[in-house]
């Protein structure tokens, strides 16, 4: 019994034999896909999903999250959850810190990466920046920056765009075409502040009625972007997606820079 299994049977969690890394079966609730990746064909990444203890649309546990992927075959993950402009456990009303608030953005990244590095599983730290529903994914910045960045909540995107670029980060617009009611910009924001374009958002594949992905591609297409694939997976049943580097990341900026450089396959 591999250590995955021995700390994932103590949590009464099933793990599949090891032999079956790479063929992985998703049972969706209104399709089921099997994905499967040869051996040695590359490293898989989760670039965007939450925890419930960031997120309060969040189903399953930083822990819970982070042996679903290990099962699945992943090599890394980013946890991205709500920041405290979007669907935070933070309370909106009352008295808490900047410093409180970071807490409640990070706590599901601390809890996943504490598991991950038990389990092997490597956890990278983002987040989910909403401004009047256009949802940013943010890459490369650390707990650092957030402390030193007070009411960065409150920024327009040119100007969220211009402090996570100037601190090293990475931008990437999650599923730009959603349509839902709270959503306020159903559209792109200027492709001159983000770096990517989610145009395969798992989440949006089942439930979007007015074709998202194919629009965010054909977007990605026109202005001739990066793009990137996520799962946007808020509990251990929603299906993965994400992300296929030929390399295995050292850290977040060679994830980044595969996106950046058009190296990755699309988990789809
Ligand atoms: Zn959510
Ligand atoms: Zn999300």
């Amino acid at each position: 019994m591999c250590n995955v299994q021995k700390v994932a049977s103590k949590k009464g969690i099933k793990i599949k034999n090891s032999e079956e890394v790479g063929n992985i079966n998703f049972n969706r609730k209104f399709q089921s896909q099997k994905l499967t990746l040869p051996k040695n064909m590359g490293f898989m990444y989760e670039t965007h999903m939450h925890t419930m203890e960031s997120s309060g649309c969040g189903r399953n546990t930083a822990e819970e999250q982070v042996y679903a992927y290990k099962e699945r075959g992943y090599t890394g993950i980013i946890i991205t959850d709500h920041f405290i402009n979007g669907y935070s456990t933070c309370p909106r009303y009352g008295n808490v810190s900047w410093r409180e608030k970071v807490g409640y953005v990070v706590a599901g990244y601390l809890a996943a990466k504490d598991a991950g590095d038990n389990v092997g599983l490597d956890v990278f730290l983002g987040w989910e920046f909403t401004v009047k529903g256009s949802d940013l994914l943010t890459y490369g910045l650390d707990i650092a920056f957030l402390l030193d960045n007070k009411d960065i909540d409150k920024l327009t995107v040119p100007q969220y765009s211009k402090v996570v670029r100037n601190n090293g980060g990475f931008l990437a617009q999650a599923h730009p075409y959603r349509d839902k009611p709270y959503i306020e910009h159903k559209f792109p924001v200027k492709p001159e502040f983000i770096d990517a374009i989610e145009v395969y958002n798992a989440s949006d594949e089942i439930y979007s009625t007015n074709r998202a992905n194919e629009k965010a591609d054909m977007f990605a297409k026109k202005h001739n972007m990066p793009i990137q694939a996520g799962g946007d997976s808020h509990g251990v049943n929603d299906p993965p997606s994400g992300i296929i580097l030929a390399k295995k990341a050292k850290n977040i900026y060679d994830i980044i820079n595969a996106i950046k450089n058009k190296e990755v396959s699309l988990i789809i």
